[in-house]
């Protein structure tokens, strides 16, 4: 076995345990692969052990990579986990099986056009800057109803779930609740939380989705 395919057997275990000791079913927490800046021997290895859900962050990095190797790999699905410019909707669209960083009403307005345009609708999550940070993407909570109304409203969009990064410096299992406390006070069922780092507390606080980038394949090169 590779060292990833060892890992994303290590991975899939914690996730399990952390999520069956909590008391949740362990197959609604899935592992997205996060593969942003990966060599393509890396995917690869990972696609070989069988993972076929990955995240990516940057639009065109993902197209270059992934649209030969998604006609060889039926099954394959790609979330979008990095901020969306209007203007690339059309690529991310064309791309992306879900995207999780859904975040501004043009957003929702562009994101429908493009949807409408290609006849493919694709699944997104809204991402909340549950620290309120000003530098971080993400809807501000105190936004997310008004956001949410809008984007299934107005541009009829198919909102699953919510996503957060929670702040560096802050314990983030206060973030992984407070996401779950608003998804079920908005009556959805998809959570994307935890990272390399943290990925087993957020199990353990309802995620479905964790994105692990580093832990499954080792440092990142430079992007
Ligand atoms: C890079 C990235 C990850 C993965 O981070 P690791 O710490 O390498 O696991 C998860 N989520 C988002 C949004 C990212 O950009």
């Amino acid at each position: 076995m590779s060292s990833i395919a060892e890992n994303i057997a290590a991975i899939r275990t914690r996730i399990r345990k952390a999520a069956l000791e909590a008391g949740r079913d362990p197959s609604l927490a899935r592992l997205v692969a996060v593969s942003k800046t990966q060599p393509a021997g890396n995917i690869r290895a990972a696609l070989e052990a069988g993972q076929r859900l990955f995240g990516e962050n940057r639009v065109q990095e993902a197209q270059a990579r992934w649209q030969e190797l998604r006609a060889e790999h039926p099954g394959l699905r790609l979330h979008l986990i990095g901020p969306l410019q209007t203007n690339k909707a059309k690529e991310a669209v064309a791309l992306f099986d879900c995207i999780e960083t859904l975040d501004r009403a043009r957003l929702a307005e562009a994101l429908a056009r493009e949807m409408e345009k290609q006849g493919r609708r694709v699944p997104c999550l809204i991402q909340v800057n549950t620290g309120e940070e000003p530098q971080k993407a993400g809807v501000l909570p105190a936004d997310l109803a008004a956001l949410l109304a809008h984007a299934r409203g107005q541009c009829g969009l198919e909102v699953g779930g919510l996503m957060c990064i929670p702040p560096a410096d802050e314990p983030p299992a206060l973030h992984f609740a407070f996401l779950a406390k608003l998804a079920r006070a908005h009556g959805l069922a998809d959570l994307s939380m935890g990272m390399s780092a943290d990925y087993e507390r957020a199990a353990a606080l309802g995620a479905t989705y964790v994105r692990v980038g580093t832990a499954l394949f080792g440092d990142r090169p430079a992007a």
